[in-house]
């Protein structure tokens, strides 16, 4: 049997409304910043449950917009997790900035106790990331924002729809940043990112910004990007936008479902699932026991599992001028070698579900002796 990760192909495989609606549309003519990008970020701060929503043409451009609407500038200083994707840490880096890093914890989040001690006086802002589908401890991160007034951008880009206490991941902070890549709960045909904020003056600055900082045709007030969300990527983004909540509930359910068959599993530890947090499960990532042997036997019994990631940023090639060295974030660098990712998307069957359960049990029983 396969289990393949990617499902890609089944969620567009049957959609004649959606070609129907891209048919109209392409009539239009309406290619940049049309009607249809208006509705969806209409619809998409409706769904997160924030005042305004901005698209953009990445989720590495709505973290980079951000900072740069909080005028970022060479030599500040932006704390950020330790674990998070090369994303979060080149939008810092592409502003000039430097990343400081905080490690994670079990909860793939920064370890909010860790923060206050990072902050410096050139610290500008503090970019968490709801990681894998969690969310990190916005409480206290908000208590620490308030504290030294330093805002906050979330990297929401794997969170779709989680929560702490009911409240939204990008609704806690001056931004979120969401991602609509091809492989994010929530996604178009190609790049797009789009950003969430409460703010007016905020998201103004970000309409101007993603489009050259034109206020029309011939008047330029700031310097800014080429970073619009297509409009004919809105129109996927329309089409899916519905669906939004049944793709969150269902990677809820298979985790509740794997959560439930793992917890006999000795060898394998499942991370804390704290019952005031929804956990969207972008990736369902488990702790286990020789774990480079457990991955190497899932892929020969066609199981396509993963590991986010087996090299952290910070020992990255790209980030040698920071002067890392392993071992100075060991939560982080514990989990690389421990963590797997199953497939838990909304096309997975129960069957598949079950064969990856049988693979793992039946690889620990080989190697018990
Ligand atoms: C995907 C991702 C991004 C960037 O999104 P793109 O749309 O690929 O630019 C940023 N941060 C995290 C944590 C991500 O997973």
């Amino acid at each position: 049997m396969r289990v393949r990760y990617s499902y890609l192909k089944q969620q567009f495989s049957n959609c004649p409304d959606l070609w129907s609606k891209l048919k109209k549309f392409v009539k239009t003519g309406d290619f940049t910043l049309g009607k249809p990008l208006v509705e969806f970020e209409r619809k998409f701060a409706k769904l997160i449950g924030s005042k305004y929503a901005v698209g953009v043409n990445s989720g590495t451009d709505a973290i980079k917009l951000s900072l740069k609407t909080l005028n970022i500038k060479p030599g500040d200083e932006i704390i950020t997790a330790a674990n998070t994707f090369v994303a979060t840490v080149g939008a810092i880096v592409e502003l000039g900035a430097k990343p400081v890093f905080v490690d994670c914890d079990n909860t793939f989040c920064m370890n909010t106790d860790l923060v206050e001690r990072k902050i410096s006086k050139k610290t500008k802002a503090i970019v968490p990331v709801h990681f894998t589908g969690y969310m990190a401890n916005m409480v206290k991160l908000k208590k620490i924002s308030k504290k030294y007034k330093i805002p906050i951008i979330e990297d929401a880009c794997q969170s779709i729809l989680g929560s702490i206490n009911n409240k939204n991941a990008g609704t806690w902070s001056e931004f979120g940043a969401f991602s609509l890549h091809p492989l994010k709960n929530i996604n178009v045909w190609s790049d797009g990112g789009i950003i969430t904020t409460n703010n007016t003056k905020f998201y103004k600055h970000l309409k101007l910004l993603r489009n050259h900082g034109l206020i029309d045709r011939d008047t330029v007030k700031i310097s800014g990007y080429n970073s619009r969300l297509d409009t004919l990527q809105a129109v996927v983004g329309n089409w899916l936008l519905p669906k939004a909540k049944f793709i969150a509930n269902k990677r809820i359910s298979n985790a509740k479902y794997y959560d439930h068959k793992f917890s006999k599993v000795k060898e394998i530890t499942i991370p804390p699932r704290p019952k005031n947090y929804k956990i969207v499960f972008h990736l369902y990532v488990l702790f286990a026991k020789k774990r480079d042997k457990l991955l190497k036997y899932c892929h020969s019994k066609g199981i396509e599992a993963k590991i986010h990631y087996p090299k952290p940023m910070y020992l990255q090639e790209a980030l040698k001028n920071l002067k890392h060295k392993k071992g100075d974030f060991p939560v982080t660098d514990s989990h690389t070698k421990k963590i797997i990712t199953f497939p838990c998307d909304q096309h997975l069957s129960l069957k598949e579900m079950n064969y990856v359960v049988k693979t793992v049990k039946e690889f620990y029983k080989k190697h018990n002796y």
